[in-house]
């Protein structure tokens, strides 16, 4: 009887450096190379696919695609930096919706904050889209925060409290209940000291006019 099944053979084709997304460093690579064979008593003799490269860190062994090569470290921080102000403006309406409404002055502090304190303006559309969703979710801030904020880096920290403060200060009528011990578990979920704390919260008081 003759035996005859697959294999699946990787190799090592080069070597090198690059920025690893995962690492969020220069890392080491291999660019290897997987392909199956049909093999005849256990021994690969027929390549039955094409050859697929692909690039694996050595650190934290990540397969990339080729293309990981081409990013650079500064795209890269682009990219997060990009994604940091979209769940900053996402915490802000979550905090904004702790007490289950949103008035026009609400909407329009929320629009501030996306303009002047995230520089990443949004429209009246898009923050339309992202209450509703908010809404249904039904997501409390801290448990969004919780999860994206691993995340954020010191400085992010500091402005996404500054806005989600500012958020949840900017009803007409008092601050609810709500809003106060969520933003009461920030210090504790943003991992900052009493003291950078109480300064943001005061350097927030100076954009409460912006
Ligand atoms: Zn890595």
């Amino acid at each position: 009887m003759i035996f005859i099944s697959t294999m699946q053979l990787t190799r090592t084709l080069d070597r090198g450096e690059f920025y690893c997304p995962t690492c969020e460093s220069i890392q080491g690579y291999r660019q290897r190379s997987k392909r199956t064979f049909l093999t005849l008593y256990f021994i690969p003799v027929i390549p039955i696919s094409a050859p697929e490269p692909f690039i694996q860190c050595d650190n934290c062994k990540s397969p990339w695609d080729l293309s990981v090569l081409h990013i650079d470290q500064r795209t890269h921080e682009q990219v997060r930096e990009n994604q940091f102000r979209n769940e900053a403006i996402r915490s802000c309406v979550l905090m904004t919706l702790e007490d289950e409404e949103i008035s026009e002055a609400e909407i329009q502090s929320l629009l501030r904050i996306s303009r002047v304190i995230l520089e990443n303006p949004i429209s009246r559309e898009e923050l339309g889209r992202l209450s509703s969703v908010a809404m249904h979710s039904g997501i409390e801030t801290q448990n969004y925060v919780m999860t994206v904020s691993k995340r954020w880096n010191m400085q992010q920290r500091f402005l996404a409290l500054q806005a989600m403060f500012l958020a949840a200060s900017s009803c007409e009528e008092e601050v609810s209940d709500a809003k106060i011990r969520q933003l009461g578990r920030l210090k504790d979920l943003l991992e900052l000291t009493e003291t950078e704390f109480e300064t943001v919260i005061e350097d927030s008081l100076m954009f409460a006019g912006v």
